[in-house]
């Protein structure tokens, strides 16, 4: 039984307005730039918040951690252009710092109710091994705003209250939707590379070779339908309805 069939919700390609929530300033284009890039072209208004300010990303010890601050906001910037981002959302959060998941959640359930998306894109803060204390505190913080962003007694004064329907998580190890993104990998590519201060170093080959079996991997695991010949690139991700993130031990395996 799939319950986002049931509630009528649309599949990922198909929704008309997305908010996506990235721990860094890099994260959306690395996870899912190629299916961005498809939403933008179906005319999905998409909206970028980044948590944190990027100033851990250190490019050279010589730099202060305004500048770097600065650079990758520029860098974000350019890469949102690249993708059709119409709005670009700061929190302004240090990088690697001191902050909480409820002042993330505070910050965010006014966006989602001025914005009121059909769909919140975010990382997946349960995927195994996750480390990154950023990634675990954006993702828990998303998915806590949509629970209570519908609730009217959550931040009076904050909005008129609205509940998101659906998430789609990328870095899930539990994926249950594919994207064939292979007529947009360089696209991603490029939007990927507009983080200079990130990628323009001597690892990209070994790094870009990686993202490239990854996404080869995926597209194989999305059962999609390729020649042998054929090389093509996928994007994974687990959609869930809001209601699946609340008592409901079958999301998982959704
Ligand atoms: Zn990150």
């Amino acid at each position: 039984m799939d319950i986002r069939k049931l509630l009528g919700l649309p599949d990922l390609l198909d929704v008309r307005s997305v908010v996506c929530v990235q721990p860094h300033p890099d994260d959306n284009e690395v996870g899912a730039a190629g299916t961005l890039l498809a939403l933008a072209e179906r005319g999905c208004k998409i909206v970028f918040v980044t948590v944190t300010d990027g100033g851990a990303g250190v490019p050279n010890l010589t730099m202060s951690r305004e500048e770097i601050v600065e650079i990758r906001r520029e860098e974000r910037l350019n890469a949102g252009k690249l993708l059709g981002v119409s709005e670009q959302l700061e929190l302004g959060f240090p990088d690697a710092g001191q902050y909480t998941e409820q002042e993330v959640v505070q910050r965010l359930i006014p966006i989602l109710r001025e914005h009121r998306p059909e769909l919140v894109m975010t990382v997946d803060p349960w995927m195994p091994y996750e480390a990154h204390p950023d990634h675990i505190k954006t993702g828990h913080a998303v998915v806590h705003a949509m629970l209570f962003s519908g609730n009217n007694a959550t931040q009076r004064g904050a909005g008129e209250p609205y509940t998101v329907p659906q998430i789609a998580f990328y870095a899930s190890s539990h994926p249950n939707t594919y994207i064939d993104v292979t007529s947009y990998w360089e696209r991603k590519l490029s939007a990927i590379l507009a983080h200079k201060s990130q990628f323009e170093n001597a690892e990209w080959p070994l790094l870009s070779n990686f993202f490239a079996y990854q996404a080869q991997q995926l597209y194989q695991a999305g059962h999609m339908e390729a020649r042998a010949d054929e090389v093509r690139y996928a994007e994974a991700f687990k959609l869930l309805s809001v209601r699946q993130l609340h008592f409901f031990p079958t999301a998982l395996y959704s």
